[in-house]
């Protein structure tokens, strides 16, 4: 007899904004009862050694990932909304291109904090970058950060000091009320385009897909599949169908959409440790979708 196999290809560790140590995702994935698991932190693959080396350990298969957040404005038109998440799969993490990006992201996170931290205190908001610093990077200064020290400090950690002086009562209502979007403190970062995250990915040999379409700003499925168009033509390989924020009405409307351009799908929970209530393996991602992935890496080497 066999058992189902799972795969979860999308989680976050402390190396971004997730709330587990890289080396210790391994053993909560097995637990989780998954076969293969990807780690994705936002724009690093600070953490990816020491997972894969945890991984090897344990004897699960481990996948290299990134999750670049790109401009959502492909046409260079108005105003840019939503966000537009690229998501590297089996990529290097070593590579010189994703690793300038890394550097250049970072800053660009360097120069927007303080100005969130600037328009929650015009709104009388008392918190300072320094308590999100020692929250995020515990033992870091924000001098260090401005050297390029490895630590993606996001708005998830501004949330958290949030919540922890009481100024609101979840990372949810910081961003709803302050830091998202819609909120009265947001701050746009929008330095990389979409071509050079989907051309970094492939160049470091990896998988691009587009990460949880739900979250792209878009009033149609006619508008969606738009923009998916545009993603192809810069070289998009797949979808990700399978993802917390995804309905099961939204799973069968975004797996129709890879059909459609004959895209790869991918699947994942997202997972943020403590700081979000997401599951491992919530999505129940079948392990194939890994094998289809890594078979198509393989191949274009
Ligand atoms: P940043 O990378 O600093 O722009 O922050 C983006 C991260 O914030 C995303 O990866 C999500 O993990 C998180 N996020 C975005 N919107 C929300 C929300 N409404 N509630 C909780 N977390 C959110
Ligand atoms: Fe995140
Ligand atoms: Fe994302
Ligand atoms: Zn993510």
């Amino acid at each position: 007899m066999t058992t189902a196999s799972f795969c979860d290809l999308h989680m976050h560790s402390t190396a971004s904004d997730g709330t587990d140590a890289p080396e210790d995702l391994p053993r909560l994935c097995q637990a989780a009862g998954l076969s293969a698991f990807a780690l994705t932190d936002h724009d690093t693959t600070a953490g990816v050694a020491r997972c894969a080396a945890a991984a090897k350990k344990l004897k699960i298969d481990f996948v290299p990932g990134i999750e670049l957040s790109a401009n959502p404005d492909l046409e260079k038109t108005g105003q840019p909304q939503g966000s537009l998440h690229l998501l590297g799969h089996f990529i290097d993490p070593d590579h010189a291109h994703l690793a300038e990006i890394s550097k250049r992201l970072l800053k660009a996170r360097a120069q927007r904090n303080p100005l969130i931290i600037e328009k929650l205190n015009e709104l009388g908001v008392r918190i300072t970058y320094d308590e999100v610093v020692d929250l995020a990077a515990p033992g870091m200064t924000a001098a260090d950060l401005e050297a390029g020290d490895h630590a993606i400090i996001g708005r998830p950690h501004i949330g958290q000091v949030l919540v922890n002086k009481g100024y609101v009562k979840s990372i949810h209502e910081a961003f709803s009320r302050y830091i998202g979007s819609h909120g009265a403190a947001y701050e746009r970062k929008d330095t990389l385009s979409a071509a050079e995250a989907i051309h970094a990915i492939h160049e470091a040999g990896g998988i691009v897909s587009l990460a949880h379409p739900v979250q792209v700003k878009h009033d149609s499925n006619a508008q969606l599949e738009h923009i998916v168009a545009r993603l192809v033509d810069l070289g998009l390989d797949g979808i990700e169908t399978r993802h917390s924020d995804h309905t099961p009405a939204d799973v069968e409307r975004f797996t129709k959409l890879a059909e459609r351009f004959k895209l790869m799908v991918t699947g994942g929970s997202d997972y943020h440790g403590s700081r979000k209530s997401i599951a491992l393996n919530s999505q129940r991602v079948p392990l194939k979708v890994c094998h289809a992935m890594r078979d198509a890496a393989t191949s274009t080497r």
